[in-house]
């Protein structure tokens, strides 16, 4: 999952983003709100995370025009100021979600998994695909109840691919999923990641699509 975090204070910034790291995402970190917006427009990012007190251009207008390029893009404000006009307005302009700052990095990834499973459509916290369990929670994969060690690529790449199950993925739509930017990424990795996930999932989970990537069939139509 691609996740950008707009943030100025380089403290807040630099824990976000290295906690939601530390737990699989590939984090962006801009630091004004021209820089989000342009990045927005670039990269098909899963969730923005936003503070409102920003350089350049204010919050509420960057959520605005977040709002009128992608309906769907979920939006987790991030807010020092702890009036209830300026939470009710930024649900009201689109906003999901919001936490008041200071707040606790376990109770961010929380709301950060809850956007992110409504985004997909499950109300299931675990997300199942036959045999296959992966919780969001405990980053734990599991087979037919036997625990499977991935890696966080491995992990990452698992993700994207069971969220848009029965569409495939192109290898670049991957690489945005699983790197964030400044990340080296060689050009086979998705392949190496695959082909690692195969061996450890099962040969015919995911789906090699001749010409467009790679796919992981709905369950009915496996
Ligand atoms: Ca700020």
């Amino acid at each position: 999952m691609r996740l950008l975090l707009v943030e100025d204070d380089p403290m807040i910034g630099k824990s976000v983003q290295t906690w939601l790291k530390a737990q699989g995402y590939a984090v962006d970190w801009v630091r004004d709100g021209v820089a989000a917006e342009l990045s927005a427009r670039d990269t098909g990012y899963d969730l923005v995370l936003l503070d409102l007190g920003l350089p350049r251009r204010d919050g509420q207008e960057v959520l605005a025009a977040l709002r009128a390029q992608h309906r769907d893009m979920p939006v987790l404000v991030l807010t020092a100021r702890d009036a209830v006009r300026d939470r009710v307005r930024s649900l009201d302009a689109g906003a999901d979600d919001y936490l008041v700052k200071p707040f606790d990095l376990d109770e961010l990834s929380a709301r950060v998994r809850a956007l992110l499973r409504r985004r997909s459509g499950r109300a299931e916290p675990v997300i199942e695909h036959g045999e296959l369990r992966v919780d969001p929670v405990s980053r734990a994969v599991t087979v037919g109840g036997a625990a499977i060690a991935v890696t966080a690529r491995e992990y990452a790449l698992l993700l994207a691919l069971l969220d848009s199950t029965g569409v495939p993925l192109s290898r670049t739509q991957l690489e945005e999923k699983v790197y964030g930017w400044g990340e080296e990424v060689e050009s086979n990795a998705i392949e190496v990641h695959v082909h690692a996930l195969r061996r450890k999932l099962g040969a015919d989970l995911i789906r090699t699509v001749r010409g467009v990537g790679y796919m992981i069939a709905r369950p009915d139509s496996a």
